[in-house]
C-alpha cells in the first residue's frame, strides 16, 4: 500500500512510498528505525491514510518526474503497483523504477529497472534470513536481466552471517550477466548478535569483488549517516508532495 510521494526536483524523480514487505528478515534496516521488537520490512510509525490510485496519478501528473521509483519495504506488494508502472510508462512517459526491491517479483510489465537487495549467497544462510529459497530470487534477477531489464544488485556485509566468500561468489555469478554489483556495510539493527565491518575489511571484500565486477563499489555509513543521507548526497534530498509517514529510504540506490 502505498501512502507517501516525495519529489527531487534536482534530479527529476518521484519516490512512491510503499508500506509492508514480503520477508521478514532479522537483520533488516528498518529496524534502525523501529527498533528489536519492530517489524522488518515495514516504515514506522504506520501512516494514518493510504494514498488512492487517482491520488498518487494526479500527485505525479502535478511534478512530470522524468522517472517514477517505488520502494518502501518491498514496493510489489503493493497491489496497485501494476497499474502504476502502466501509468507511469504508458501516459506519463516516465521511466519506472523499483528503487529497492528484495527481487521476489520482477516479471511485472511495464517496469524499466530494478535494484536488488541479495541477502546471501548460501542457501542456509538465505533461508535463514529471508525464509525462501536463494534461486527463486536469483532466478528472477537473471531473467530479469537476460530480457534486457536494466538491474543492479547489492548485498549487505555482515560479518559472521554474510562474509567475504558469499560476496565474492555473488560477484562471480552476476558478472555473467552484466549486472554491477555494490557492497553495503552492515549497521547493527537492535536485538541482532552482528558487528559492523571494518574499513579494512570493507576495503579486503570490494578487492575480491573486483575480480570479477572491475567497478565493484562499497558504502560503510555510520548509523548517524544512514538516517540523514540527504546530508551527503542531493539525490535524497527531496520534498513531499502527498500522503503521510515516514519516508527515507536507509539505502543507496543505484539509480
Ligand atoms: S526484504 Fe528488505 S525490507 Fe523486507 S524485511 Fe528484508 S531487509 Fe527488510
Amino acid at each position: 500500500m502505498f501512502h507517501k510521494i516525495t519529489y527531487n526536483r534536482k534530479h527529476d524523480f518521484a519516490t512512491v512510498h510503499n508500506y509492508g514487505c514480503t520477508f521478514r528478515c532479522p537483520i533488516c534496516s528498518y529496524k534502525l528505525k523501529s527498533g528489536a521488537d519492530g517489524i522488518p520490512g515495514l516504515s514506522y510509525p504506520k501512516p494514518d491514510k493510504f494514498l488512492t490510485i487517482e491520488e498518487i496519478k494526479s500527485t505525479l501528473l502535478s511534478v512530470n518526474p522524468s522517472s517514477v521509483h517505488f520502494m518502501g519495504g518491498e514496493p510489489t506488494v503493493a497491489g496497485m503497483l501494476p497499474e502504476m508502472l502502466s501509468f507511469v510508462k504508458r501516459e506519463m512517459g516516465a521511466e519506472t523504477v523499483l528503487g529497492h526491491t528484495n527481487g521476489v517479483n520482477l516479471s511485472i510489465p511495464d517496469l524499466d529497472a530494478a535494484n536488488v537487495g541479495l541477502k546471501a549467497w548460501h542457501e542456509d544462510v538465505h533461508l535463514k534470513v529471508t525464509g525462501v529459497e536463494k534461486s527463486r530470487i536469483y532466478g528472477e534477477l537473471e531473467r530479469a536481466a537476460l530480457r534486457g531489464m536494466r538491474v543492479a544488485a547489492n548485498m549487505i556485509y555482515i560479518p559472521g552471517l554474510v562474509d567475504v566468500d558469499q560476496l565474492s561468489a555473488t560477484a562471480r555469478h552476476l558478472s555473467a550477466f552484466r549486472v554491477p554489483f555494490h557492497i553495503m556495510g552492515y549497521i547493527p539493527v537492535p536485538g541482532q548478535p552482528y558487528r559492523r565491518p571494518t574499513i579494512d575489511e570493507m576495503e579486503d571484500a570490494r578487492r575480491a569483488c573486483r575480480e570479477y565486477i572491475p567497478d565493484a563499489e562499497y558504502s560503510y555509513l555510520s548509523p548517524e549517516e544512514v538516517l540523514s543521507l540527504e546530508r551527503n548526497d542531493d539525490r535524497f534530498d527531496v520534498k513531499v508532495i502527498a500522503g503521510s509517514g515516514c519516508h527515507r529510504t536507509l539505502m543507496p540506490t543505484a539509480f
